[in-house]
């Protein structure tokens, strides 16, 4: 008699350790693992161009693992199923679910269609640590603030599923179909030019930086990680968007191999970042058009000013404040960002600017290879003040301070606006207050080798204050 055969449908989970759908389509008989380049209802969540890379490449690594056995398509994910049900008798289709609202309504259908044809269907949760709908309040609405979120809502939960190992021998089943990745045309030229620089996509490479990260870096999380120089972050975040890694073996191995190498306290903080993770879940999947809307509704009341020359003065890394331009022009060129220079230059775009937040959105989703719709509209209304349990309208980060509070030696800066390196940090942080023998000296010219501020800090945040007011006041 024939095996059974099922489709086992990656999408978000570019693993094949700690998969629950591989692992549920492995004891099922032959798999057919699949992956569907489908974009039909995406709309502004089209991949950007950074992330586009990074999928050629994390696709490339999966083949591998699979022993060059995933077949690729591109188009409507429905037919596609359908057509590969057809061609080769599958009864099963197994998938991890995604959490993007324009995904829960196609998989819905999707999942309807084939459950009315007769195929077993059987989706699993292998992205969050927990499912948002069962992290409610005792009352059963949504949380909106942090704390109690994941310390009642998810620590007093059922504890995260356990780690799946990976899988011994898979059984494929033999055949031809789809089409080739590089066929996808996911590559722009470049893009790999500038990021294959910085990155390795990649179950593997996912697992080796988690465990260096454990070994090296875990020890001086808390602290550490609000420095952008010293570098001590896992970088996970573009590997746990594509699933290369799951949030669980990162949740188990930070507990099980982090107390030979750090404290408590680092442990808690690396974790409790996670779950900043599944709160941008949660968020989301309780308001739908967050990434398009203000949680906070007083914030509709704003007239935002649309000035495209600053915008692209903030988007080149050429405002004029150094670390600003530095932090752009690292996101620029790997496709990363630090967390605390997120949080500077999306202050500065929407308090000292005053553009709408979905322009820093919009530019961060194109270029970040963790661009992820959850944590980047979650984050990007935190820091504008409409988010949930965000940073209050009237908290405006100086970047000056900012600058030689966290990046106090200026390396930062120095790595990424080598312009000014020569300067001293007397100077590097404003170069527009250095005496001109001072800028002679580091042969700078302001306004040609690098550009004199875009505007005036302290006056744009007094306006800006003042339009937040005037704005919020008979609301
Ligand atoms: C304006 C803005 C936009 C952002 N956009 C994104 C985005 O598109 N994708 C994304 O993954 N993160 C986003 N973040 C959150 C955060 O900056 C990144 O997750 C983090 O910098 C990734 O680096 P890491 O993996 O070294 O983090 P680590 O410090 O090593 O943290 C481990 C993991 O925890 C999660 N995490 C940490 N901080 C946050 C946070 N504030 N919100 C949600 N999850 C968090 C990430 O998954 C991260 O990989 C954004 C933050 C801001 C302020």
């Amino acid at each position: 008699m024939d095996k059974q055969k099922s489709i086992v449908w990656f999408r978000k989970d570019l693993r094949v350790s700690d998969n629950p759908a591989l692992a549920g389509a492995i004891k099922a008989g032959e798999v057919i693992p699949i992956y569907i380049f489908d974009e039909y209802g995406a709309d502004y969540c089209k991949m950007g161009s950074h992330a586009r890379w990074w999928l050629a490449k994390s696709l490339e690594a999966l083949s591998e693992s699979l022993e060059g056995g995933l077949h690729v398509f591109q188009g409507h994910s429905l037919e596609i199923i359908e057509n590969i049900i057809k061609k080769t008798g599958a009864t099963s289709v197994f998938w991890n679910r995604c959490y993007e609202p324009w995904i829960i309504k196609r998989d819905t259908k999707i999942k309807k269609t084939l459950l009315d044809q007769g195929i077993n269907v059987q989706s699993f949760n292998a992205y969050l640590l927990w499912e948002p709908h069962e992290i409610v309040k005792t009352d059963g609405t949504a949380y909106k603030v942090f704390t109690p979120f994941f310390k009642n809502g998810c620590l007093k939960a059922q504890a995260p599923r356990e780690i799946i190992s990976k899988p011994k021998n898979i059984n494929f089943c033999k055949m031809k179909l789809g089409i080739s990745i590089v066929d996808l045309q996911l590559i722009d030229k470049k893009v790999d030019q500038r990021l294959s620089k910085y990155w390795q996509p990649g179950e593997k490479e996912a697992m080796k930086r988690l465990k260096y990260f454990i070994k090296h870096d875990l020890s001086d999380y808390k602290e550490g990680r609000n420095f952008p120089a010293k570098d001590v972050t896992s970088k996970l975040s573009p590997y746990l968007h594509f699933g290369e890694i799951s949030p669980n073996q990162m949740w188990y191995l930070v507990q099980d191999l982090g107390y030979d190498y750090a404290s408590r306290e680092n442990i808690q903080t690396f974790l409790t970042e996670l779950g900043w993770r599944e709160f941008a879940y949660n968020v989301l999947f309780f308001n739908y058009d967050m990434p398009r809307k203000n949680l906070n509704k007083k914030f509709d009341k704003i007239t935002w000013k649309y000035d495209k020359k600053l915008l692209q003065f903030w988007t080149q890394g050429q405002t004029g404040y150094p670390i600003i331009d530095a932090a752009m022009r690292e996101l620029y060129h790997t496709g990363f960002m630090h967390n605390r220079m997120r949080m500077v230059v999306a202050s500065f775009l929407v308090k000292n600017l005053m553009i709408h937040w979905h322009a820093g959105e919009d530019w961060f989703w194109d270029l970040l290879v963790d661009a992820d719709l959850a944590s980047n509209s979650f984050n990007w209304q935190w820091v504008a003040g409409c988010g949930y349990d965000a940073t209050p309208y009237f908290r405006i980060f100086n970047p000056i301070l900012q600058a030689k509070k966290f990046d106090s030696r200026a390396e930062y800066i120095r790595q990424w606006v080598p312009e000014l390196a020569k300067l001293s940090v007397k100077y590097i942080f404003e170069p527009y207050n250095a005496p001109d023998h001072i800028l002679t000296e580091a042969g700078i010219v302001l306004g040609k080798t690098y550009p004199k501020p875009m505007i005036d800090l302290a006056i744009s945040s007094k306006c800006a204050l003042e339009l937040f007011k005037q704005s919020f006041k008979h609301s």
